[in-house]
């Protein structure tokens, strides 16, 4: 078995472990091995093991690793969003986890509308309210609930967050916890399903299945440490 094939394999196993203590059947929770700054090679290592589902970060990065990798893998968009790269994001990811404002994603309906898409997207909540992070703020995402839910092409599909950076994953429970609470009240005052959470990275993946989340993004526990961080993002 290779190193990524072997880190993926542990992974799994955390996950049906974390899966088991919260009494959650292992298909509610999906991973996306997020491949930012690592080379296709390393995608196609992890692919061949039969794991489908990837995230980039960077529109320009993706643009070049996808088309050199098996059709069938399904791309998440993680990054942060940007208005004029819309058009060229739409028809490489099928699942857009940074949408961070409610212009944007009436922009976007508007543009999946014209290339015949329907995205599904989460909505990004800024719970710590940090200067350095995209996201909603809470409050204003209660008043516009209705509005997002509303859009014709773009599925919101659940909730996004990524709660500020800590050594001992406890300390993101909170974090979890609220974002959860959150989507149960956006899911009454609208009085409509918004069944995912995107919570959980390498540091704190198991913590946030125990409280609930659908999506676990998970990079360095799979790929290995990252050379370089991406701008703007997370290293
Ligand atoms: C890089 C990144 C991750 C993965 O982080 P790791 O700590 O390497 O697991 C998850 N989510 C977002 C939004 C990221 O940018």
């Amino acid at each position: 078995m290779s190193e990524l094939s072997a880190n993926l394999a542990e992974i799994e196993a955390r996950i049906h472990a974390a899966c088991d203590r919260s009494h959650r059947d292992r298909s509610s929770v999906e991973l996306i091995a997020v491949s930012k700054t690592f080379p296709v090679e390393s995608i196609r290592e992890v692919a061949a093991g039969g794991h489908r589902v990837f995230g980039e970060s960077r529109l320009q990065e993706a643009e070049l690793k996808i088309p050199d990798l098996p059709s069938g893998l399904i791309w998440h968009f993680i990054g942060r969003l940007q208005r004029n790269k819309v058009r060229r994001i739409l028809p490489l990811f099928p699942v857009i986890h940074a949408v961070d404002s409610l212009r944007l994603a009436d922009y976007m309906d508007g543009v999946a509308g014209e290339l015949g898409l329907f995205p599904k997207v989460f909505l990004q909540v800024n719970l710590a309210g940090e200067d350095s992070k995209g996201g909603f703020d809470p409050a204003l995402l209660r008043e516009q609930v209705d509005e997002l839910m509303a859009l014709q092409r773009v599925e919101v599909i659940g909730l996004m967050s990524i709660p500020p950076a800590v050594e001992d994953p406890e300390l993101s429970r909170p974090w979890f916890v609220q974002l959860r609470e959150l989507r149960d009240e956006l899911e009454s005052r609208a009085g409509v399903a918004i069944p995912a959470l995107s919570m959980g990275m390498s540091g704190d993946f198991e913590v946030a299945i125990e409280e609930g989340a659908t999506h676990v993004r998970v990079g360095s526990s799979i790929f290995g440490k990252r050379a370089y961080r991406v701008d703007g993002e997370l290293g």
